[in-house]
């Protein structure tokens, strides 16, 4: 299994690192052709603004769409937010996954924060899951194909979209590779057999 990791900007290398633990193969992704022999892709977090221009600048939205008709694609955080249909922003974004996303919705670097979430689609669902959110956004709206895998629970209502999958693609809006707890990845992984 090739997993092609958007390498233009953001924290890739740690995503890099989670699938060589996991026995797949994964590879940079910067240029269009860099796409041609790869079975799915994860967009890392950084800032989405910086990676659709980026995108752009390398020819990259066209074919990333094109990929996305017949391949899985996971987004964390910024890569989220460039997976999303909207953002209430302008920006370059790839316009795949039917959500509107909220950027920096939990406030600046500095009110980043750890949180234990439960989700039920993981191996060992009883064990919480460590989600860190660095200015993450959340899911402000899914679209009626979406399903939503994990809420960040709130004293108002069932919680905060935070996670969510529609078909091949999957949004987080934490970031999975900078935990010690690869089951996220593994849950990726296993969206490319189906
Ligand atoms: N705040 C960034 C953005 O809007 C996302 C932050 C992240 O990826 N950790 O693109």
């Amino acid at each position: 299994m090739k997993v092609g990791v958007l390498a233009l900007q953001g924290d890739f290398a740690e995503h890099l690192s989670f699938l060589r633990r996991l026995g797949a193969e994964g590879v940079e992704v910067r240029l269009p052709s860099h796409l041609d022999d790869v079975d799915a892709l994860i967009i890392p977090g950084g800032e989405s603004t910086t990676i659709g221009k980026l995108a752009l600048a390398f020819e990259l939205l066209k074919p990333l769409r094109t990929f996305g008709q017949t391949r899985p694609i996971w987004g964390t955080c910024a890569g989220a937010i460039f997976l999303s249909t909207d953002t209430l922003e302008r920006q370059h974004l790839l316009g795949l996954m039917d959500i509107t996303v909220e950027r920096n919705a939990f406030g600046r670097q500095a009110d980043s924060f750890e949180a234990d979430i439960h989700v039920a689609a993981l191996d060992d669902a009883k064990t919480p899951f460590p989600a860190i959110f660095i200015r993450a956004p959340l899911i402000a709206r899914v679209g009626p194909n979406v399903d939503i895998v994990a809420h960040l629970p709130n004293n108002k209502d069932n919680g905060i979209i935070i996670a969510a999958k529609q078909g091949h693609f999957l949004a987080t809006s934490f970031h999975p590779e900078l935990t010690g707890d690869d089951r996220f990845h593994r849950y990726f992984l296993s969206l490319m057999k189906t």
